[in-house]
This record gives C-alpha cells, sequence and structure tokens, in this order.
C-alpha cells in the first residue's frame, strides 16, 4: 500500500493543511491500494500562490523556449525505466489491463512529451506588414493554468495538459482525480529530476469540491478541464462569469461507419481495441458500430464471436484484455444501461451481466445488435465495455446516424476506397476521425463537436490554447 501523507507544492514536500485522506481503491481487489491528502481550500491556496509567484518572480515564462523543450525531453526520458511501474500504479488504480496501460497509459503519454519537446523551436513574436509599417505579433503565457484531470486515463491527462502549459512558459496547478491521484506523484518526481524548477507544477488530489475552488480562484488566469459533460458545463458557466479562457475536452459516444465494402475480418479485431480499450472507458471509444443492413449480421457475428473470446480477469495480469471498471458506482452505472438497452428492445448477443469472477467491479463485454439509434444505449456515453450495432440504409443514412448524436469527439470510416472514406470523414461533426484505422494524431489537434468540449489540445494548437496574443504596431519611422 503506497501512502502519501504530502503534497507538492512549490517544488517541495509540503504537509497538508487539513487531515482529510482520499483512499484509493483497487477495483480488482477492492482493498485500498494507496492514500493521500485531500487537499483543502488552503492546500488551493498554497498551491496556486506558488504557481502565482513562480509565473510572476521568477525567469520561467521569459526563458527560451528551447530550454523548456530540453525539459520535456529529459522527462519523456526518464519515464523509460519507469515504464512497467507507471502501467502497473495506474491499472492497480482503475483497472486498465496492463498490457494495453504500458501502450496507453504510458507510451502514449511520452510521446505527447516527445511531440511538445519538438517545438523548440516555435516562433513567439512574428512580424506582419500593419497599415503604417511592421506589426509584432506575439504569444505570451496566460500564466497560471488549473488543470482538472478524469481518471481514465490520468497520466495522459496529466500530460496532455502539463506538456503544452510547460511549453507555453505557464505554471500549473493540477488536480488529479480522487480515483487515481497516485501517479500525479511519479510526474511530479520525474519533471523534478528533469529540472522543471520548483513551482511551475504544483499537485493538489481533490474531488469535485476542490475542483471548482481552483476553477474561480482569483489566482488563476486559464482553467483546462477534461471529465464528464455535465461537470464541463459547470466548469464552464463558472468560467464564463469571470470571462477566463477555458478548454474543456468532455464526453463521446462515437460512431464507427462500416462502409459496403469493407472487409469485415479486417475490421472487426481493430473495433474490440477502438471500442473496448481501457474496458470501454476511453473518451474516443468506438461504441456506435454503423453498419449497411447487407452486412449487418456478418459484422454482428464477427464482433459477437470477438467480443465474447475476450480474456476477463487480473489488470495486472499481461494476458488479461478486459479488467475491471473504476468503482462499484461506475459497474451498477453501466448494469444500469444495459438494462435500459434491454427494455428498449435492443438484443443482447453476447455479455450483458457480470462475469463469473469472484472479486472486482466486472461487467461482461456487450454487444447489443438491433440497436436504434435513438435508445438510451445509442445516446448516451456508457464508458464501459458496451458495443451497439446500428444499421443504416445507405450511405447519406449512416452519415445522418454518425452525427445525430449529442457528442462529436471520435469517429472511424471503414472501406476499400481510401479516397471516399475521407469524404465520408469530411460529413462527420466530429474533432477527429480516422479511415480504415483507429488513432489520435499528438501533432495534430484533438477535441471535441457539440457536447464533447469547447478548444484542442494536442500540436501547436495545443500550447496556443495557454497563450495570450498580443500586437505591437511597432514605430513606423523606425522601419
Ligand atoms: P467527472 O466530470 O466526474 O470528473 C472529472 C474531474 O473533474 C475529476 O477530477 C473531478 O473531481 C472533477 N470535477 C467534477 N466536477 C467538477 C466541478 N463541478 N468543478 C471542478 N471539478 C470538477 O468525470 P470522470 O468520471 O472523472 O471522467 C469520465 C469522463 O471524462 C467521461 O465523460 C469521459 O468521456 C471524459 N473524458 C474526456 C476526454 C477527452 O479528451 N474528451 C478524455 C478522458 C475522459
Amino acid at each position: 500500500m503506497i501512502v502519501q501523507d504530502r503534497l507538492y507544492i512549490g517544488g517541495e514536500l509540503v504537509a497538508p493543511s487539513g487531515s482529510g485522506i482520499i483512499e484509493v481503491i483497487n477495483p480488482y481487489t477492492e482493498q485500498v491500494a494507496g492514500t493521500v491528502p485531500d487537499s483543502t481550500e488552503a492546500d488551493v491556496d498554497a498551491a496556486v500562490a506558488a504557481a502565482r509567484r513562480t509565473f510572476d518572480t521568477t525567469d520561467w515564462s521569459t526563458r527560451p523556449v528551447s530550454e523548456r523543450a530540453e525539459i520535456l525531453a529529459r522527462a519523456s526520458a526518464l519515464i523509460d525505466g519507469r515504464m512497467d511501474e507507471i502501467a502497473q500504479l495506474i491499472s492497480t488504480q482503475m483497472g486498465s489491463p496492463v498490457g494495453w496501460g504500458v501502450f496507453g497509459q504510458v507510451l502514449a503519454p511520452k510521446m505527447i512529451l516527445d511531440f511538445y519537446a519538438g517545438l523548440g523551436d516555435y516562433e513567439f513574436e512574428t512580424i506582419r506588414a500593419g497599415m503604417f509599417g511592421p506589426v509584432a505579433v506575439r504569444r505570451e503565457p496566460m500564466g497560471v493554468a488549473a488543470a482538472i484531470v478524469p481518471w481514465n486515463v490520468p497520466m495522459f491527462e496529466n500530460v496532455i495538459k502539463v506538456a503544452p502549459a510547460i511549453m507555453a512558459g505557464c505554471t500549473v496547478v493540477l488536480k488529479s482525480a480522487p480515483e487515481t491521484p497516485l501517479d500525479a506523484y511519479v510526474l511530479h518526481e520525474i519533471f523534478a529530476e528533469a529540472g522543471l524548477p520548483s513551482g511551475v507544477l504544483n499537485i493538489v488530489p481533490g474531488g469535485r469540491e476542490v475542483g471548482a475552488y481552483l476553477v474561480t480562484h482569483p489566482g488563476v488566469d486559464k482553467v483546462t478541464f477534461t471529465g464528464s459533460t455535465a461537470a464541463g458545463m459547470k466548469i464552464a458557466a463558472a468560467a464564463g462569469e469571470l470571462l477566463r479562457p477555458v478548454t474543456l475536452e468532455l464526453g463521446g459516444k462515437s460512431a464507427a461507419i462500416i462502409c459496403d465494402d469493407a472487409d469485415v475480418s479486417t475490421v472487426v479485431p481493430q473495433l474490440i481495441d477502438a471500442g473496448l480499450m481501457n474496458n470501454g472507458q476511453a473518451c474516443v471509444a468506438q461504441t456506435r458500430i454503423l453498419a449497411s443492413r447487407s452486412k449487418y449480421d456478418e459484422v454482428v457475428d464477427a464482433l459477437t464471436e470477438a467480443v465474447s473470446a475476450l480474456v476477463i480477469g487480473d489488470p495486472l495480469d499481461p494476458a488479461t484484455q478486459v479488467g475491471p471498471l473504476v468503482a462499484s458506482r461506475q459497474r451498477d452505472r453501466v448494469l444500469d444501461l444495459i438494462d435500459q438497452g434491454k427494455n428498449d428492445g435492443a438484443r443482447i448477443t453476447t455479455g450483458g451481466g457480470r462475469p463469473d469472477q469472484d472479486k472486482g467491479w466486472f461487467v461482461d463485454p456487450t454487444v447489443f445488435a438491433d440497436v436504434d439509434n435513438s435508445m438510451s444505449i445509442a445516446q448516451q456515453e456508457i464508458f464501459g465495455p458496451v458495443l451497439s450495432v446500428i444499421p443504416f440504409s445507405d450511405e447519406a443514412d449512416a452519415i445522418r446516424i454518425a452525427n445525430d448524436s449529442p457528442y462529436g469527439l471520435s469517429g472511424t470510416v471503414w472501406t476499400a476506397d481510401a479516397d471516399h472514406g475521407a469524404d465520408i470523414a469530411r460529413q462527420v461533426k466530429t474533432g477527429t476521425i480516422a479511415v480504415n484505422h483507429f488513432a489520435m494524431a499528438f501533432g495534430a489537434p484533438f477535441g471535441g463537436y457539440k457536447h464533447s468540449g469547447l478548444g484542442r489540445e494536442l500540436g501547436p494548437e495545443g500550447m496556443e490554447a495557454y497563450l495570450e496574443t498580443k500586437t505591437i504596431s511597432l514605430d513606423p519611422a523606425a522601419g
């Protein structure tokens, strides 16, 4: 059991102001895996003050960006030696199968660090022609960024916010999720060893009240949030009252469009990964499988066979493909949604209940056929191992169904005609979509349409979300 009894504030491990603790429960053993302090408002005040001081009174924000890039590159290299440790730590907190976790939970964040480390020559000031003479367009760091993250891919979420904020020259107060606060301690160790100055990264584990307090804190200049759409709306409203810039990465219910000419035997294994990765607890999961009526039975049969063969078990066993869900409340929520699907008339072809495990918050990986897109299982984000196969009559119908969602985060198109696939992708109202594979491109913007979010992370755009823009009309006589 891991006991963290202090908080990383101002580059040091300091005693929390209160005595509350958060117990991290291992979703497989249902036992306490670790504890961290439950941050109080006073701890948030101290963390924001440290971030403020570092931003306002040190040379951090004015250092050459190449120096900041070197810190990220060193942090990435340090992850190499701790890959398995981090993957296991995350699996222990939230049940991610460790085999997937090494890639999704550790290598992916490392790749994000590498991408931002590659922006060491980013030009923060460029010259344009103005009305009377040259104009300097400057990008300046916003200041103190409040970063609030969910539990499903915690290191990924920490890094997707902290790395671009560092490159921008901001300082950060990171509120880790109460389910997964332990890996943020490792991240701080790594950054400190990589040479990140004290006070650039400050971490306050806590629940939603601590998060809400941080969002409106007077010392914060920018808010970046990843989590549920419901919480995102509250945060946007609070930030709106203050006209505080906010980036929101929210939920998803993404469609995989399987065209008539697609080879089902190659598509289905990829959709198993893209739909059920991380036990289905992925915002980008391809959970609405759209199949043409002529291929419908073939798709349902192939998915059913593949899903029913998945290995369920201990997430720390590398052979496991589906682990437990993060919490008993999440397990119950998913089972409720499965019941709603049954009551709405959808047909379960595999799964639908709880597997025969003597412990752990498991839900059977489940496939629903005969799903109408208006059913709750097709409209709501389930965040569990549940796929819905929805028939379409023609391509226009497929695009209509894909777009008939409150969300617009991810998506895929599967076809023998790559160009035509890209044409279909252009018509789907979503922030990211891939043809004949599933991927997130870390050098390109990522984010959501509609209720999936506001603003973009990743790519240079993800860093620019932490930058203000200033125009200086230079002395025309000097030019
Ligand atoms: P959640 O919204 O319950 O919590 C997310 C984080 O916000 C936690 O740290 C929580 O303590 C905090 N929080 C909750 N309410 C808050 C409030 N009012 N003010 C400030 N902070 C608050 O979400 P979750 O259950 O932890 O995560 C799952 C959700 O995250 C899913 O909807 C998933 O799709 C989404 N997600 C989105 C992305 C993306 O990039 N779009 C990535 C991962 C997860």
